[in-house]
């Protein structure tokens, strides 16, 4: 099902959590809203999903105006991040539960319903533990059993408010590789979030990132990582160095150094320029931005350089593999030599 969202906008009291924003959701894609605690990602979602009312605009779901329609006339399946299963409901009633309430005009009979639970809980792996409590389950497995119960309905579309938030670090990494393989199988249109780039950038289709209550840049995952439209997501979607300077005659001046200019750079003046640790290399120090290194350690495999350049508050951070063969001492004077950057003017935010 196309979703699309025009105009719809969203205040609570003195807050503006969502200003006016549009959105188009193809059908059958998997979109993640990324930003920040508080930019207003569960506000889009619940916006979407009927569970909060607009102040503003309209939400179609195909050619119909759902704007007034609540989660259940939708048919959006939702998973919260706190599971929000039934604690004395089996995993296999928690996911027949949304079958067997349905009005019995629409309600498949028993044996549909034992049908398709059981394919649910074998699609989501969980066909073994069907007859246990809620309590009985880890964290990752209620999740598991959460995403079923939301796919019984066969929704239109299914919403997910940071389903692995409260997971830990490694069931997070298996959960979201298994979500992609559910979503490749099933094919339901599907809008995740997440403040957490590295998941939307790994599992998602298309990565919509959110800041201050607005879409700051929607994109395809590689899009968005390599071509941030904003020093807000440049340095949100993952580590970034930023060195003020000045963009003057085609070239960008930053203390005694000096780097050619991307195509995108902007009009001459005063500017920041943002690069990520591993797309700059070392040279020698009569090329690139002059600089002297402060700290050299290895982590894992790479080095991890900090050096300062004249007039820079920060040091830069290069991150190479170790197998580059690069040495460095505190001390030396280096060239850092920007493989991939994007300068915006200052002003821009
Ligand atoms: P996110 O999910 O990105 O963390 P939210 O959409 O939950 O952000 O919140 C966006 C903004 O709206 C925040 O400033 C938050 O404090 C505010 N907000 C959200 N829900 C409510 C509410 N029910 N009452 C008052 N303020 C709210
Ligand atoms: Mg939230």
């Amino acid at each position: 099902m196309d979703i699309r969202i025009e105009g719809v906008s969203k205040r609570f009291e003195a807050t503006t959590a969502l200003h006016p924003t549009d959105l188009a959701i193809p059908s059958g894609q998997l979109v993640a809203l990324l930003g920040p605690s508080g930019s207003g990602k569960t506000t889009l979602l619940r916006l979407i999903a009927g569970l909060l009312p607009v102040d503003g605009g309209r939400v179609l779901f195909g050619d119909r105006d759902a704007t007034r329609l609540s989660l259940r006339e939708r048919r959006v399946g939702f998973v919260f991040q706190h599971y929000a299963l039934f604690p004395h409901l089996s995993v296999f009633e928690n996911v027949a539960f949304g079958l067997r309430c349905r009005p019995r005009a629409t309600r498949p009979d028993a044996a549909t319903i034992t049908r398709r639970v059981g394919d649910l809980l074998a699609l989501v792996q969980m066909s073994e533990l069907r007859d246990r409590l809620p309590d009985q389950l880890s964290g990752g497995q209620k999740q598991r059993v959460a995403l079923a119960r939301a796919m019984a309905i066969e929704p239109t579309v299914l919403l997910l408010d940071e389903p692995f938030g409260a997971l830990d670090a490694r069931v997070r990494v298996e959960l979201r590789r298994w979500l992609r393989r559910i979503h490749d199988e099933t094919g339901f249109t599907t809008v995740f979030v997440t403040h957490d780039q590295e998941e939307a950038l790994e599992l998602a289709d298309r990565v919509v990132v959110m800041n201050g209550g607005r879409i700051e840049q929607d994109g395809a995952p590689d899009q968005v990582y390599a071509e941030p439209a904003t020093p807000f997501v440049f340095d949100f979607l993952g580590r970034s160095n930023q060195i003020r300077g000045q963009v003057q005659d085609g070239e960008f001046l930053a203390g005694e150094g000096r780097a050619p200019l991307s195509v995108l750079a902007p009009a001459t003046g005063a500017a920041t320029l943002f690069a990520r640790p591993h797309d700059i290399d070392v040279v020698g120090a009569d090329q690139g931005l002059a600089a002297t290194v402060t700290e050299v350690r290895t982590l894992a495999g790479r080095l991890i350089l900090e050096a300062s350049l004249a007039g820079q508050a920060r040091p830069v951070e290069v991150d190479l593999p170790a197998t580059s063969g690069a040495t460095a001492r505190p001390g030396d004077q280096i060239g850092l030599n920007l493989r991939r950057y994007r300068v915006f003017s200052d002003g821009v935010t």
